[in-house]
């Protein structure tokens, strides 16, 4: 297995942290602060082709797959998982096209994507079904040249800047998963809006909200793939961001390490540095073994996507990165914030902003207990083999 990144993997890394450094690291504490989407940041994103690193070359983006989104996000996430976000959700919102979509929905919805003239987001959760996505109860029914969508989404995250949506829909009701179709509905469908924000402790330069489907018609074209068959692109949509979540993870858990130990450098207590007492740099180290742990997951489960491999046999690989890495930025943020002190826990340093934000990782696209399920699922069926 080959572990170094090729020279176009590097090239984009160097990029993505000269980015990440110069321009979104002095706005990552007022974007918390106000709460608002931060287009500034968007627009330094799409200039720096940034927007189009996960898409294919023939939709122009710069193909460099999950792998490559994984190392910008990676780099982002060290300093604004919000920031962070915006890039992932390039993927999360495009994926299923990307694996499901005719010629025409590649063509008109993946460059757009790619060069920042739309945004995307993803919608599966509802106020009755998050994990058990199975029971999902919004609606699609056919109606001549349109299906009509009734229902209610919510924690949608960009939802108030995206310009379409993918949309988890039942056309089948009463058998679960077996009875579900997956739409692009675009922001200006009759009968759709983005109704209240989910007001929420971290991640908040990227809204989150409901979107509301009262006779929504959208044409019968939007349908990705096939009626009742959803499913699979739903899971193929979330398992090939996973890795992705896994970066986001692993890039927080940076950053509170290359934070906190800046600041054990300099602080004394007893007549020493605090990196000089055992308690405080075995904290650190403990971190450092688990953050190169954490990148070996990652960024083996971003190559499987790349290669292909999103099915049933990989997903326990990427819930093992996603679990993994999502945990160890919450215990990161902990500890960091404990080598700090009361000035971890203030407003005016960043510490408690890190905190705040990686504490959605373990939720969102998969909690840490269903990342378990699934992995325990392929040892009780044999897809994993010790
Ligand atoms: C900030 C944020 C952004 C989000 N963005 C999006 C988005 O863009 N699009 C979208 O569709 N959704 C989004 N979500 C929703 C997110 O994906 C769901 O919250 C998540 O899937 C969990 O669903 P739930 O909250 O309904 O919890 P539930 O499914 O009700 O689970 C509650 C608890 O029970 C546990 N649990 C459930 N079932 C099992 C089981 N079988 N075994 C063991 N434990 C179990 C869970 O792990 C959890 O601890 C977002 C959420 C947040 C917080």
């Amino acid at each position: 297995m080959d572990f170094e990144f090729n020279a176009e993997q590097k090239a984009l890394q160097q990029l993505a942290r000269q980015v990440a450094k110069e321009k979104v690291a002095p706005r990552a504490a007022e974007m918390d602060e106000t709460g608002e989407y931060p287009e500034d940041i968007f627009a330094v994103f799409r200039d720096t082709g940034l927007l189009g690193v996960g898409l294919p070359e023939e939709y122009e983006g710069s193909g460099l797959g999950i792998t490559g989104l994984a190392i910008a996000v990676e780099e982002t996430a060290k300093y604004c998982n919000s920031s962070a976000l915006m890039l992932l959700l390039t993927r999360l919102g495009t994926s299923a096209i990307l694996f499901g979509g005719t010629d025409a929905q590649k063509k008109h919805y993946l460059p757009a994507v790619a060069t920042g003239r739309m945004r995307s987001a993803f919608a599966l959760t509802e106020p009755g079904a998050g994990s058990d996505s199975g029971n999902i109860s919004t609606s699609a029914r056919r109606d001549g040249k349109h299906y009509v969508l009734n229902g209610t989404k919510q924690w949608i995250s960009g939802a108030t800047v995206a310009d379409f949506f993918i949309v988890a829909v039942k056309t089948t009701p009463g058998i679960g998963n077996k009875g579900m179709s997956v739409f692009i509905v675009e922001k200006d469908t009759p009968g759709f809006r983005v109704g209240a924000h989910n007001k929420k402790m971290g991640v908040k330069g990227v809204p989150t909200a409901e979107l509301i489907f009262e006779d929504a018609r959208v044409p019968a074209e939007n349908l990705l793939g096939r009626e009742n068959e959803g499913f699979k692109l739903v899971m193929a949509n979330l398992n090939s961001l996973r890795p992705v979540v896994a970066a986001r993870g692993l890039g927080t858990a940076e950053g509170c390490v290359a934070y906190a130990l800046q600041y054990a450098r300099e602080r004394e207590t007893f007549g020493k540095k605090l990196i000089e007492h055992q308690a405080i740099n075995f904290m650190l180290a403990e971190l450092a073994m688990q953050i190169e742990a954490a990148r070996l997951l990652t960024y083996q489960a971003a190559k499987m996507v790349d290669d292909g491999k999103v099915g049933k046999q990989a997903a326990p690989y990427f819930s093992m990165a996603k679990a993994f890495a999502s945990e160890l930025a919450n215990r990161a943020a902990y500890d960091c914030m404990q080598i700090m002190g009361s000035y971890g826990y203030s407003t005016e340093y960043p510490m408690e902003r890190y905190f705040r934000d990686a504490r959605q990782l373990t939720i969102v696209e998969g909690t840490s207990q269903i990342q378990r399920v699934i992995i325990a699922n392929a040892l009780i069926d044999g897809d994993l083999k010790y």
